[in-house]
């Protein structure tokens, strides 16, 4: 019971058998509604009685008035016609019975009547103490019409179930083996279409987990299986860049550390071996030994601050933020490097920014990351500018630099981790491994917010942080 096939045969059938029943109940309906067969009867008896009566029996009948002659007579019609004859006064009692049951009884009051006129009665009785009903049909004699000449026959036993039995059983019978046969053949084609690309999709999966993530599932067939073939081509496509990542992040780690590793070696092997012979060549190899340490644990810093928040368990602390006071503090803390290369550092606020709901000291970190990338980057005489701006119910921080810029086709990447601009001097001249936008990017996502950077070759860059200001400013924050 276990496969798409079965359980749409198991389905099917169960249908064919519903609409089967429905089917029967229905005529069965119809039938025991219509009466059918009592229906023909009483026609039947109708014209029958026309039919004896007609005849001169009827003036017999009533000429011949002594009891035992006239039960005779009836006796003799009944035998003729086989039928059960009644002659009934008009007021409803029996005189005569060829079935001699009812002789004394008031038929029109002890019978069931389905039809009364002046021209004619017609309904059922059924004779004490039997279960055998009697349908008839009755006549007044002329021209008096002071008799009722009655001509009756047995109600057919069960006559609807009989009927049902012989008439319709059998077509509704083949009706339903038709119908199992044509379900099993559209169960068939049904399930090779619903299952085969579940099977696909099964394939595909395991094929994924096998280690084989060039795994794509024709886009074919009904809209249902067409969204899950372009879902598992979504998530396939996903897997395979997650795990490319994986392995250039591995492949980026392991060699930007090994670089200082190599030097951190060599220099503390001069020192072991005694190559580094005088305390000043000593003190170099310290130098360059404590400079690569640094540079490593800012990148072991990098990494796992980037892990926490991969992870979800970076906690903002978020509270009430002036960015003006923010922002001055970032720019005091590097205005002494700025001097020192010759950059002029200039901040333009904009007054009555309602204060933003964040985190301070990562906020911070965002910033002077930007500001030291732009000191970083711009020569001796260039010019670094902080502008803070409101549009809407967001805040806009921009710092821009008269470095050297951007190449458009390297801009859309800078926030990828582990990618540097013109890798061999950017890295020589800063050091920097590639970490810092991206983690500008994750800080200004926690946030809520997104960075964006524009950038002219030659003439300088600009990164823009947007983030959202606090949604409710505090009047309405009391008032709700
Ligand atoms: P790093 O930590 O190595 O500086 P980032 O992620 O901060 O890495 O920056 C990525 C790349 O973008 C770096 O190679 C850097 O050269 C370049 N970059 C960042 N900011 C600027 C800027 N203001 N002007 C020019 N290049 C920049």
């Amino acid at each position: 019971m276990g496969s798409i096939r079965s359980r749409l045969l198991a389905s099917y059938t169960l249908v064919i058998l519903a609409c089967l029943a429905v089917v029967s109940v229905a005529v069965l309906l119809f039938l025991l509604r219509r009466s059918f067969p009592e229906q023909q009867m009483y026609l039947d008896l109708a014209a029958k009685s026309q039919a004896v009566l007609f005849r001169p029996v009827a003036d017999e009948l009533l000429r011949k008035q002594p009891p035992e002659r006239l039960a005779a007579a009836l006796q003799r019609i009944a035998d003729t016609q086989q039928l059960r004859v009644i002659l009934a006064e008009s007021s409803g009692r029996v005189i005569g019975d060829s079935e001699d049951a009812l002789t004394g009884h008031n038929l029109l009051e002890e019978a069931q009547l389905s039809r009364q006129t002046a021209e004619v009665i017609q309904g059922s009785f059924r004779p004490a103490g039997t279960w055998q009903r009697w349908l008839f049909v009755g006549r007044p004699i002329p021209p008096s019409h002071t008799y009722w000449f009655i001509v009756s026959r047995r109600a057919p036993r069960l006559p609807v179930f009989q009927l049902f039995g012989e008439n319709m059983l059998s077509p509704l019978v083949q009706a339903g083996l038709l119908g199992l046969v044509l379900s099993v053949l559209l169960a068939w084609l049904i399930s090779r279409s619903v299952a085969r690309p579940i099977q696909q999709t099964a394939a595909a999966a395991r094929a994924i987990a096998d280690g084989d993530y060039d795994q794509q599932l024709p886009l074919s067939g009904p809209a249902e299986v067409r969204e899950l073939a372009s879902s598992f081509n979504q998530m396939a496509r996903q897997v395979k860049a997650s795990q490319q990542a994986q392995r250039d992040f591995v492949a980026n780690v392991s060699h930007d550390l090994k670089t200082p590793l190599t030097s951190i070696q060599g220099f503390s092997q001069a020192i072991l071996d005694g190559t580094a012979a005088d305390r000043e060549e000593t003190q170099r190899a310290a130098g360059i030994i404590h400079d690569e340490a640094d540079r490593m644990r800012r990148m072991v810093d990098d990494l796992l601050l980037l892990a926490r928040m991969d992870a979800g368990q970076l906690q903002l602390a978020r509270q009430p933020v002036d960015l003006v006071e923010l922002l001055a503090g970032c720019v005091a803390s590097l205005e002494p490097r700025a001097r020192q290369g010759g950059v002029t550092l200039q901040v333009d606020a904009v007054a009555g920014i309602p204060p933003l709901n964040g985190d301070g000291d990562r906020l911070a970190q965002l910033f002077t990351n930007l500001l030291d990338n732009a000191l970083k980057h711009t020569p001796s005489g260039g010019r670094v500018a902080v502008t803070l701006e409101q549009q809407h119910r967001e805040a806009i921080v921009a710092i821009t630099d008269t470095g050297p810029g951007i190449p458009a086709e390297q801009l859309e990447r800078v926030f990828e981790r582990f990618y540097r601009v013109d890798s061999s001097r950017a890295r020589s001249q800063t050091k920097g491994v590639g970490l810092g936008l991206a983690i500008c990017k994750e800080l200004v996502e926690a946030h809520g917010g997104r960075i964006a950077a524009e950038s002219v070759v030659g003439v300088g860059s600009k990164f823009s942080v947007y983030l959202p200001l606090a949604d409710s400013a505090p009047t309405l924050a009391h008032r709700r």
